[in-house]
């Protein structure tokens, strides 16, 4: 079966919704959320350079009942695509019934994973679960990926998983996820070749800051000065791959990022996403967007997805949202790609004009 029949399944239901947000949002302004991502946990096996998730003192995980509601609540006020993470998703015993859950009630669902402990059987739950894509991290050929993500033998064992998808879930979308880093900037080329021989989606990702927990103890830094003329030619070489799953607006903007210039366009405007998005995470708390709300700032989800997402206080943060511009600093790929797609204007702005200007 190829990959295509997963997305076919679908398509129908995700586009049916994404119509009604529209009327919804431009007629009533009462759309729900479209897209909703949930770091199911902050538990992971590894310890990777740049990531600060796993050193977060209060380690949990979503309890399966919470998760049960809200994304029953999200399945009825029109949610249509709902990616987990953590922390590391396969380190959750349960974690396939979150999965088969998310299945029940979402049209779209993506996991994302590092792949580690992704065996023959993990592969084969994906499968039954129907997952529509997992998403996988490579950060470099063997050398930088062991030395980002800490771990020796970790590189063949995350080819293995791509390898075991492939092989036990057929159809299912796959892509690698890579950050692009000062360490392994000259790996690159190799990496994408290698990954286009894997037959396999690839995204890609600049090296960005995260929060600092509550309590924690060690310190947290990563070192981002890189060489921007050899970030500029590799983004040149990526704007030429076929199997280069990010919009052209969001890799041309990475060498300003990582220069400290700002770019106009999508990074001057309002930011509309948290009308469309929202996000939960391991501690039972809803957020109408992490990164402009921070951290800690969540309200719990025990008071229910729809009475919260049409609360007047959270209806006021959405409005007051509408001026961050965190995006420029953080250069998160799970914020900007939304809002270079979503609504039907940025789309037709960022993703169908940009062609012809
Ligand atoms: S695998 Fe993911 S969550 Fe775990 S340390 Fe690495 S980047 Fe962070
Ligand atoms: S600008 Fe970025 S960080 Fe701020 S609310 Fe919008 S998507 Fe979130």
């Amino acid at each position: 079966m190829s990959r295509i029949v997963n997305i076919r399944k679908s398509l129908p239901s995700v586009v049916y919704r994404a119509g009604a947000w529209h009327l919804m949002h431009y007629l009533t302004g009462r759309a729900g959320p479209m897209a909703a991502t949930f770091q199911l946990t902050n538990r992971c096996n590894l310890r990777c350079v740049m990531c600060n998730i796993p050193n977060n003192p209060r380690q949990a995980v979503l309890d399966l009942g919470d998760f049960k509601k809200i994304i029953g609540e999200l399945s009825r006020i029109g949610c249509c695509y709902a990616s987990l993470s953590g922390g590391e998703v396969l380190t959750i015993n349960n974690f396939f019934e979150y999965l088969r859950e998310a299945k029940r009630h979402i049209p779209s669902v993506n996991t994302v994973t590092n792949g580690v402990l992704l065996d023959e059987a993990a592969a084969r739950e994906f499968w039954s679960a129907g997952v529509d894509s997992v998403s996988l991290s490579l950060d470099g050929m063997e050398r930088s990926h062991e030395f980002t993500r800490g771990l020796a033998g970790s590189f063949k064992k995350t080819v293995g998983a791509i390898e075991n998808l492939k092989r036990y879930a057929p159809g299912i979308k796959i892509v690698v996820n890579t950050v692009i880093s000062p360490w392994n900037i000259d790996e690159l080329y190799e990496l994408t070749d290698f990954v286009e021989r894997l037959g396999v989606l690839h995204k890609f990702q600049p090296l960005n800051e995260h929060p600092v927990f509550e309590g924690q103890k060690k310190a947290y830094s990563v070192n981002r000065d890189i060489d921007i003329d050899k970030v500029r030619n590799f983004i040149s070489h990526l704007l030429r791959k076929k199997t280069v799953a990010n919009s052209a607006y969001f890799l041309r903007a990475i060498p300003d990022y990582f220069a400290g210039e700002n770019r106009r366009g999508l990074f001057g405007e309002r930011c509309l996403l948290p009308y469309f998005f929202c996000e939960f995470r391991e501690d039972g708390l809803m957020y109408p967007c992490l990164g402009g709300k921070g951290w800690g700032h969540g309200y719990p989800v025990e008071r229910g997805v729809e009475n919260i997402f049409f609360s007047p206080e959270y209806r006021e943060d959405i409005r007051r949202l509408e001026g961050c511009r965190f995006c420029q600093k953080s250069f998160s790929v799970c914020y900007i790609e939304p809002r270079v797609n979503f609504p039907v204007t940025s789309f037709l702005k960022y993703r169908v004009l940009r062609r012809f200007l």
